[in-house]
């Protein structure tokens, strides 16, 4: 217990809070939050027209480089419909990874579709490219050009790997094998605002990403989310589909698909124009905090091992970006050397007002997502996946005025 004393003690001083509750990651308001929905209320547009909307969507656009831009009301959702209008449907398969937040594998099953789950890196903690190439040249065959799983017989529709806590994945890896074998590929980049992978920002590198702006991501609307994509026509069909797929007309009410009432309130993008023009600052004291956690367990614990180096070793290390990779730290994340090391280090910091959480229950031993009882899902070889999952754990991470 020693150790995990001078951990909480180092979070404590960190944080210069030597007894209050420490949360995992708190919003910080520090800019024109105010005064923006102060506009907004005066001017009655508080719905999902307004100016902040539009704005909060050219912010966004030009942050990350993607062409376009659209606001919705939470990322999963942006999931969903994202999957939706890169052709997913209710007879295919679309391929993520298991360590994820369920909101990935939810949106995937509201568009009746089966997931396929492949293993991430150990390094990333994102989807391994050569974990998903071997999956398809192990289960699928091109017919007519199209990726189908010669065991179901069925299309494989998308392939949606996710940034973890904001490391970028291989993504220019995935992204080639996906166009090999003509799957689109969706960007999970709902914990990565901020995060580039070789000068790119992620979420630009497939048809389509997807940002969060939940209360606990990077920046937040309160909750919300955003589609990004480099394709105007694909960028002009998300704008329609998620307000109600409603012709412009002065007066009249006719719509031309099924839409979605998945707009973002203009009092919601008030907050998220606020929160871009801090958007440097917030991320300069994130890399900070973890700065300050590498140095920490690198001098407490394990000088320069890596996280392959670290498989037999019983030492608690902290996960730094991985090469190629400018990681926004959303999350810091640190390895135990056990499941057993990580309950009782879970335990300790939680009993001591320091909040920590594991790393999510992988997606394929949840009920509904259990290839065993769920005759749709599908799982390659896990073992990274199940590796971390023993071992990973969040501390804290909010903004810190340094
Ligand atoms: C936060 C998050 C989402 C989207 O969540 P919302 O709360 O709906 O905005 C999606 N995927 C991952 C991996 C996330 O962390």
């Amino acid at each position: 217990m020693e150790k995990f004393q001078q951990i909480v003690e180092f979070i404590r001083d960190l944080y210069k809070t030597p007894k209050d509750f420490i949360p995992l990651h708190a919003p910080v308001f520090m800019g024109n939050e105010k005064k923006y929905l102060e506009e907004c209320i005066d001017s009655t547009f508080v719905s999902s027209v307004g100016k902040f909307v539009d704005r909060f969507e050219e912010m966004v656009a030009e942050y990350t480089g993607a062409k376009k831009a659209i606001v919705t009301v939470n990322g999963t959702n942006a999931l969903h419909l994202a999957l939706l209008s890169v052709g997913v449907t209710p007879d295919s398969e679309v391929i993520t990874q298991p360590l994820t937040f369920i909101a990935t594998a939810n949106a995937i099953a509201y568009t009746g579709a089966k997931p396929v789950f492949v293993d991430v890196d150990l390094d990333t903690m994102g989807m391994s490219p050569i974990a998903l190439l071997s999956w398809l040249e192990q289960n699928v065959k091109m017919v007519d050009n199209q990726p189908i799983n010669q065991s179901t017989n069925q299309l494989i529709s998308a392939c949606v790997p996710m940034h973890t806590f904001g490391h970028p994945c291989r993504i220019d890896e995935i992204a080639a094998i996906c166009k090999e074998y003509n799957i689109p590929l969706v960007e999970d980049a709902a914990e990565s605002l901020g995060s580039f992978y070789k000068g790119r920002h992620t979420g630009n590198f497939g048809k389509i990403g997807v940002l969060s702006f939940n209360g606990n991501k990077t920046i937040t609307t309160g909750g919300g989310g955003m589609l990004l994509t480099n394709d105007e026509e694909l960028g002009k069909h998300l704008k329609h589909i998620t307000t109600q797929a409603k012709i412009p007309h002065p007066w009249e009410y006719a719509h031309d698909f099924i839409g979605y009432n998945y707009r973002m309130p203009n009092l919601n993008a008030a907050l998220g124009v606020a929160q871009m023009e801090k958007i440097d600052e917030i991320l300069t004291s994130k890399r900070k905090i973890a700065l300050a956690y590498t140095e920490f367990f690198n001098k407490n614990q394990s000088p320069n091992h890596s996280i392959t180096q670290s498989l037999n070793h019983p030492i608690i290390q902290h996960i730094t970006e991985p090469s190629n990779s400018i990681s926004n730290y959303w999350l810091n994340a640190i390895l135990l050397p056990n499941r057993k090391e990580r309950d009782e280090f879970l335990k300790f910091t939680n009993e001591n007002g320091v909040m920590t959480r594991p790393i999510w229950k992988l997606m394929n031993k949840l009920e509904m997502f259990n290839p065993d009882r769920n005759a749709g899902a599908q799982c390659g070889d896990l073992s990274n996946s199940e590796w971390l999952e023993d071992r990973v754990v969040n501390v804290p991470s909010s903004y810190l005025k340094i």
